[in-house]
């Protein structure tokens, strides 16, 4: 990107749809740059009356269960109902080890050329770390450019799903059809964070399939998510990408769960909660960084750890120490 380019014409090739526009438009967010964070800020800025109109799904699953042969079917499946379609990635791989579980490029080919598409993999965590640093920032660009279903992608590690669904409207869990004979496969923490359940490769088994949904709803309504008076119901599905076969009661479930949040106004109030978290996120992660860089902490911090490790300090009195000298 040329350093004269002003965010005026780029805000605006974005908002015309252009997909070009778009990638240089996240190209920016993610630059570390102190200018170019200036800069992507006003940016976000003229952009956000532009934002808010898709309907945000976050989709995971451990590597292998199918997310991308489901979300290109899905994909092609929406854009031939007339829907354009952003996904973004959030691997917590990528940020680790260097490598990447979601960015090899034979993923999603027949979706990622489609004019109706827009799919950026992996973006890597910026300065103050965070693999969603950018991602949140990213899905508003894409609502700016006219993608009205934005998909977030990642996979079952680490803290990455809960971000994925604290960013998005719906956070869909993919499951394989034996996970229901492997109880640690049903993770609680995840299964909290789920608005819809989904069995992909129903093809290769359909016994174990029917089972596992079985067995995936009673531990729903064992954690207490599901069913109860008064509690959400989190439906259950099956699905064969490869064959495309659930695809479109996939997406009618996902709409009916929407519609019903819209009518009862825990839509509106899930997205506000997002976003007052999103700006705690950033005040929380800038004052730590403010700590750590201030010359008085950084002289006073190893001794003290060292004093914390070998419990001659109080955790306590440690802290408080630093944030005195960090106040002054
Ligand atoms: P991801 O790592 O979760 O993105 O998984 P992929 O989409 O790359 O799929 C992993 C493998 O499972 C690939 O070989 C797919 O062809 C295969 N696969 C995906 N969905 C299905 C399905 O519904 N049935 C069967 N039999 N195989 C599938």
């Amino acid at each position: 990107m040329g350093s004269r380019v002003t965010h005026a014409p780029l805000a605006e090739a974005v908002t015309r749809g252009d997909r070009r526009a778009l990638a240089k438009a996240i190209t920016l967010i993610e630059s570390t740059r102190v200018d170019h964070r200036a800069r992507a800020d006003a940016l976000l800025d003229a952009l956000l009356p532009h934002t808010g109109q898709s309907l945000r799904i976050g989709i995971s699953g451990v590597p292998g269960v199918g997310k991308s042969t489901f979300i290109e079917v899905l994909g092609l499946h929406l854009i031939a109902q007339g829907h354009r379609i952003a996904v973004l990635a959030v691997d917590p791989s990528s940020s680790v080890s260097g490598g990447s579980i979601l960015g090899d490029k034979t993923r999603m080919e027949r979706l990622s050329v489609h004019g109706a598409a827009f799919i950026r993999p992996s973006p890597t965590s910026g300065a103050l770390g965070g693999v969603a640093e950018h991602t949140r920032e990213a899905l508003l660009l894409c609502e700016a450019a006219g993608f009205d279903i934005v998909i977030v992608e990642t996979v079952g590690v680490g803290q990455s799903e809960t971000a994925v669904a604290g960013m998005t409207d719906l956070f869909v869990l993919l499951q394989l059809p034996n996970a229901g004979d492997d109880l640690q496969a049903i993770k609680r923490g995840v299964m909290e964070l789920a608005d819809l359940v989904a069995i992909n490769k129903t093809d290769l088994d359909a016994a174990a399939a029917t089972r596992a949904r079985a067995q995936i709803t009673s531990a729903l309504r064992i954690f207490g998510f599901h069913g109860r008076a008064g509690q959400r119901r989190v439906p259950v599905l099956q699905l064969s990408a490869v064959k495309g076969e659930g695809i479109e009661a996939f997406w009618q479930a996902v709409q009916a769960e929407a519609n019903e949040r819209r009518a009862s106004g825990a839509f509106d109030a899930r997205r506000r909660a997002q976003r007052e978290a999103w700006l705690w996120d950033i005040v929380q992660a800038r004052l730590l960084a403010d700590f750590k860089s201030h010359p008085g902490v950084r002289h006073a911090l190893p001794r003290t750890l060292a004093a914390v490790d070998e419990s001659r300090t109080a955790p306590t009195m440690a802290a408080r120490a630093l944030l005195d000298l960090f106040k002054t």
